[in-house]
Order: structure tokens, then sequence, then C-alpha cells
């Protein structure tokens, strides 16, 4: 994954550029992406497809000696920034120097342009060391970029499974020099689909769409059929995965689909540090699209913000490592196993059944006889959910909201109803939908 990474974040990426269609090109061979293309101009909803965007020359210079190259990181010049030449007094050129909120020796990453194509103005992005540096006077600036047709790539590769019903993964692309955000979330999720894309059986299909930041997944959707929309039962949004920091868990807009709270049990099992938030509250990706009316598809995502180098040039490879890249692989499975194994229950038997009898061998006891000690909190929680569990083989009830009302390990009660089904007790029903989905 870091070497993916290496190789696509240094790029001068945007939501439609000459680099932007050469990490395509790398990720083409990484995974069989299908490439979908929408021309530059292309508008749906007041959304607009740029232009394809590069910069060429990008000088500050005073009394003739360059003070100034933004040329030398991807942040330098602000993104779809146009050309201009010409002298400025200080107070024009600071109009147009934008520096990061926090971090006064770094670049901050400027992509309001990217979004807003009838706002045409230059731009810079310097360090707040620099902006407060500059003294009074005359200053000569020489920005040239280049606005030409393209068109904007959207990256989606579907691997299919026993149902049409569809969970996508999703990551943005569009971020100049930033490794965190989100070429982190790219690596995770194209690593979980080859992880996924192993396995000889897949209850659901998935979807990974690697696209722009908002124009990408707005395009995407609308030029998709309905029918192939209808299918798309859950997203999850992956950025910010390779700090070193704790999981967060931000909920879909309803917080209770389904995928809220696999994700839940997963981490509050696996990464009990982890914290989480509604929707909003803690990122602000695609969810806003995949959430849209008339799709209505619950996005959680998963990242490790706050970070301290977000939007900026200190987002690179030094704080990224492949053991966090890992947990989150293994997070994401996590949290996609619980929503293929999750059933409802459809019982065998009418009346009690004596369950520490050895052919069945289920009982769970909270007090040993023969040394008449009680046994952990655990154990009687356990306990419990033996006496309930007959009840719950409704046909109605799954092994997810079992294992929540109960306060145990998802896995762990998986693996017990998956005895009683062993022994002829119980069979496992698809789980159907949620009526919780849906706001
Ligand atoms: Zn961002």
């Amino acid at each position: 994954m870091m070497e993916l990474l290496k190789k696509i974040y240094p790029l001068r990426l945007a939501p439609v550029s000459p680099d932007t269609d050469r990490a395509a090109a790398i990720l083409c061979q990484v995974l069989p992406f299908k490439v979908h293309e929408y021309p530059s101009g292309d508008e749906h909803n007041g959304w607009l497809v740029p232009d394809s965007w590069e910069a060429h020359k990008a000088l500050v210079s005073r009394d003739g000696q360059v003070i100034y190259d933004g040329m030398k990181h991807p942040l330098g010049v602000a993104g779809y920034s146009t050309s201009f030449k010409g002298k400025v007094s200080l107070q024009t050129l600071k109009e147009h120097l934008f520096h990061h909120p926090s971090l006064p020796g770094s670049l901050v990453y400027h992509c309001d342009y990217y979004y807003k194509p009838w706002k045409k103005d230059w731009g810079l992005c310097v360090s707040r060391e620099f902006f407060d540096r500059l003294e009074d006077g005359r200053y000569e600036v020489e920005i040239e970029t280049s606005f030409k047709k393209g068109t904007m790539k959207v990256l989606d590769y579907l691997l299919p499974g026993e149902k049409k019903e569809t969970i996508i993964l999703n990551a943005h692309n569009c971020h100049a020099g930033q490794a965190n955000d989100d070429i982190a979330g790219v690596v995770v999720a194209i690593e979980v689909m080859k992880r996924l894309a192993a396995r000889k059986k897949r209850k659901y299909s998935y979807r990974v769409v690697i696209a722009p930041e908002h124009l990408g997944t707005v395009f995407y959707l609308k030029n998709l059929p309905d029918r192939t929309t209808a299918d798309f039962r859950y997203a999850m949004f992956l950025e910010m995965l390779g700090n070193d920091n704790r999981f967060a868990l931000q909920e879909s807009m309803t917080g209770q689909s389904l995928i809220d709270k696999a994700a839940r049990q997963y981490l509050g099992y696996n990464q009990p540090d982890y914290f989480s938030d509604r929707f909003r509250k803690i990122v602000g990706n695609d969810e806003t699209v995949w959430e849209a009316p008339g799709y209505e598809i619950p996005c959680i995502s998963l990242s490790r913000a706050p970070y301290p180098e977000y939007h900026s040039d200190l987002d690179n490879e030094a704080i990224i490592s492949e053991q966090r890249l890992a947990e989150a692989v293994e997070a994401v499975l996590g949290i996609i196993d619980i929503i293929e194994t999750n059933a409802r229950l459809k019982r065998h038997f009418k009346g009690l059944v004596a369950l520490s009898n050895p052919k069945f061998d289920l009982y769970v006891s909270t007090i040993d006889p023969s040394i008449r000690r009680e046994v952990s909190d655990e154990q009687r929680k356990w306990n419990r959910l033996m006496d309930y569990l007959p009840r719950y083989f409704n046909e109605k009830t799954n092994i997810l909201d079992i294992a929540i009302k109960h306060e145990l390990d998802y896995k762990k009660v998986f693996e017990y109803i998956s005895k009683f089904r062993d022994k002829g007790l119980v069979s496992f029903l698809d789980a159907g939908r949620e009526e919780n989905d849906v706001a």
C-alpha cells in the first residue's frame, strides 16, 4: 500500500488534470477499473465538470529577484488559479496569497476554485511565515496556467456477489500532494477489494469508486441507470487512514442503518479506543452525495481524523505507516464480515431444549456447581443470552441485533448460534434490509 501511495500522492492532482489522468493510469494497473469519463462543461444540479487544469509557471519577484516559486510543491499554486502577469502592490498581492490557519511554516491546500469555475481568479499558497515577512512595495507576479477541455475520470471496480445489492467503498483522488487525504483511503479501498476478490464466495456485490471529491460521485451517480443505483445498499467513505491516531467513525445520516451498527460492533470489540460522532460532525466528504434524496444510500465514514497536518504540505508519506493502513484494511473487512454473515434465524423445534445434554452441549452456566464460585459478568451475559436465544429464532430477529442487545461481541455470538445450526436446531435466513436504513 505504501508503495502505491508514494507513486500517487506527490502528483499535481485536481478534479481534472494531466496528473490525475496519470494517477488513473497507475491505478488501472493495480485493479482493472472501469473508467467513466465526464467531459468538461457538463452540468448537473449546478455542479460543473471543470476543465483540465495545469500550472506551468508561478513566480513572485521583487526588483527582478525571484522571492517565491509556486512550482516547487504541488500546493504552491491554488488549484484552478488563472494566469496572471503584472506588477502589484503588497496589498493586492496579499489578497491573492493563501496560508495555513494553524501551521505557520506550511503550505495550505486550496480547493475553492475547483467547485466554483465561475469564480475566476489567481492565487498562490505560501507559508504564513513568508506572508508575514513581505514588506511594502511593488511585486512582479507571473503565473502561467492552462485550462483545456478534458474529461473527469471516475474509477469504478465492480466485484459481483450472490446478491446484486452492493456495498460501495469510496475515496477521493483530487487533493494535490496530500498522502493521508486521501490517497491513504484509495490504497486501503483497493487492498480491501483485492482481499474480497480472493474469496470464493461473497453474499453482497462490492464496488470501489475512486473519484474527485463531490464532483466525481455526483456525475457518477447521475450517469448510472436507476436500476443500477437501486442496488446500492450501503457506502463507506475511507480517508485519512494512515496516520498515527485512533479510528474515527462518522455515522450515516440516520446513524441506525445496518452498516452503522456493524461498524460500531466491529470497532467496539476490536478497536475500543475509537470515537464516533453523528453525520458530518467529523469529516465532510461525499457522504452527502450518496445520502442525497433519490439515492438515500446510508454512508458512514471511517478515518483517523483529526490530525495536525491536515490540508498542508506536511500531509506526506512521513506521517503514514503501513501498519495503520493494514489495521484499516482489517477494520473495513471486519465491518463487511458482519454484514456478510448476519442472518435471521428459523427455529426447528418447539418447547424448551435441554442444552446441557451432550448431544447439544450448548449450555452456559453462571455457577460452577463443583466449586460454588460465581463466574464473570461476561459469563452471566452469555447465560442470559442462552435463556433468551430460542425466542429470537423467530425469522425476524437477526444476529447483529442480538449481539447489540446483549452487549456481546458479534463474532462470538455468531459462533455460538452457528453451533445451534450445526445441531439442526435452527437455520439461517438472509438478514434482509433494515427498516432504519432510510431516514
Ligand atoms: Zn480534504
